[in-house]
Order: structure tokens, then sequence, then C-alpha cells
């Protein structure tokens, strides 16, 4: 069982996005948990107040240290009251490393991990500088706020833990798993639009079909991502 925990100001936005679909159903029977703190509960401001202005001037407001810091001290003392150890901490934001599969790969082997989602300007660095372990960026653009990444990361995370995905072998043969993005799949009918099912899928050999899947990751890579496939050729060829 792995146990997600979200600091955010908007509570209700990343669990509604997280209750669907697999995941949902991954909450249900209990492969993963997933709660979301609303630090704002954690203010000791009487007007319920968690942002302020930045120091040294300029636009928009910054999330303040306290109701940061003691939302997070709320998470860590129940992981620790379960004799967990300590999770990991990960803010995300655009200056962090830029997040990707293995990324994912690693992260699901914790058991608590816990996402701070930064608000307006982003955060108080005081804060960051005594709870954060990791900084993960999504991408090199800037969002309103860290639910969506973090959101993001959790989905990508959550699907590697085991139970998650009823058939572990769609992780494996998925996109980046090997380097190399997958190759093309086809459904029924036969035909559609007068475009055909390529007929080698249709043999039943599956050497054959695993022949062809494989040259065809290839040849997508190398079309669609040659930094990857530079990086697949140098370890394979
Ligand atoms: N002033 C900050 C900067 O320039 O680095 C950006 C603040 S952004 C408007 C507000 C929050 O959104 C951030 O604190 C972060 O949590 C989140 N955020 C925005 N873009 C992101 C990205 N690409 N990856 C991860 N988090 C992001």
């Amino acid at each position: 069982m792995m146990n997600f925990h979200i600091l955010t100001l908007f509570p209700e936005m990343v669990m509604q996005g997280l209750h669907t679909s697999i995941l949902g159903r991954a909450v249900e029977r209990e492969h993963i948990s997933i709660e979301a703190v609303n630090i704002r509960d954690y203010t000791l401001d009487k007007h319920g107040k968690v942002d302020d202005y930045t120091y040294g001037g300029g636009a928009g407001m910054l999330m303040q240290a306290q109701p940061v810091f003691d939302a997070w001290q709320a998470v860590a003392d129940g992981i620790a009251a379960r004799g967990a150890s300590p999770g990991r901490v990960i803010y995300v934001t655009p200056q962090g490393k830029t997040f990707h599969q293995k990324m994912a790969q690693e992260l699901a082997a914790e058991e608590d991990l816990i996402f701070l989602c930064g608000h307006y300007e982003g955060i108080d660095e005081r804060v960051l500088e005594e709870i954060v372990t990791d900084e993960v960026s999504i991408g090199d653009y800037v969002l309103t706020g860290g639910e969506l990444p973090a959101m993001v990361m959790i989905d990508a995370i959550a699907r590697l833990v085991p139970g998650v995905l009823h058939n572990t072998d769609s992780a494996v043969t998925e996109s980046f798993y090997d380097g190399l993005l997958e190759y093309p799949q086809y459904s029924r009918p036969e035909v559609w639009h007068d475009r055909r099912v390529p007929p080698i899928l249709l043999s039943g050999d599956h050497a054959k079909v695993d022949a062809w899947r494989l040259e065809q990751s290839i040849l997508r890579t190398k079309e669609r991502r040659p930094d990857l496939y530079e990086v697949y050729c140098n370890k394979n060829l």
C-alpha cells in the first residue's frame, strides 16, 4: 500500500481528479491511499490568511512559511505514528528537475510521498529549505498552481504500484519502459475507413508479432524522439 499526501490550498481539486477511473478503484481496493491536507486549516491568522506580500517588492502574493510547515508537521506526525520512515517531500515547481518515467519508477518504491503544491507566486523559501527533499517540475512552462503537476506525478507513480493496473504487462510494454516509444496498436474492426490492421497482427504467430512490434517501436522512436533513439542505440547496438 502506498500513501500519497498532498499539501494544497485546493483539496477538492486533487481529490476529485484522483478518485476517478483506475486510481479511484485502486483507492477502493487499498492499493494506494490519497489524502489532501488543506494548508489553510493550519494558518494561525485569525482571518484564515495563508499568503502575504513579498519582501523586496514585486507583483503577487507568496504563501507563508507557518501554515505550510504546520500542515507538513501534521502529516509527518501521522506517518511517524505508524512507525513508517519519514516520507519524501516533493515540492512541485518549475524550478525542479524535470519529471520522467524513471523518476516515477523510483518514487513508486516509497511507502509515503508528500506533495507540496504552491500557488500565487510560490512559497517562502525558508520553509522549503526546512522540509523539502525533492524539487520536481513537469515541464518548462508556468502553471497557476502545483495541483495539476502533483496529480500528473501521482497518476504516473500510482499506476506502477503493484495491483493498481490489472495487467502488469501493460506498464512493462509501454512507452519509455525500455527507452523506446510503444508500437502502434489496433482493435476491432479489422477494416475501418478502408484502413486494414497490419496482417501480421492477425497471424497468431507470437514471435513474429513481437519482432514486428519491436521494429515499429524502434522506427517510431527514431522518427519522433531522436534523443531517445540515440540513447537506445548506445545501449543496445
Ligand atoms: N514564481 C514561481 C517561479 O517563477 O518559479 C512560479 C510560481 S507558479 C505561478 C505557482 C505554483 O505552481 C508553484 O509554486 C508550483 O507549485 C506550481 N507550478 C507551476 N508551474 C509548474 C511546473 N511546470 N511544474 C511543477 N509545478 C509548477
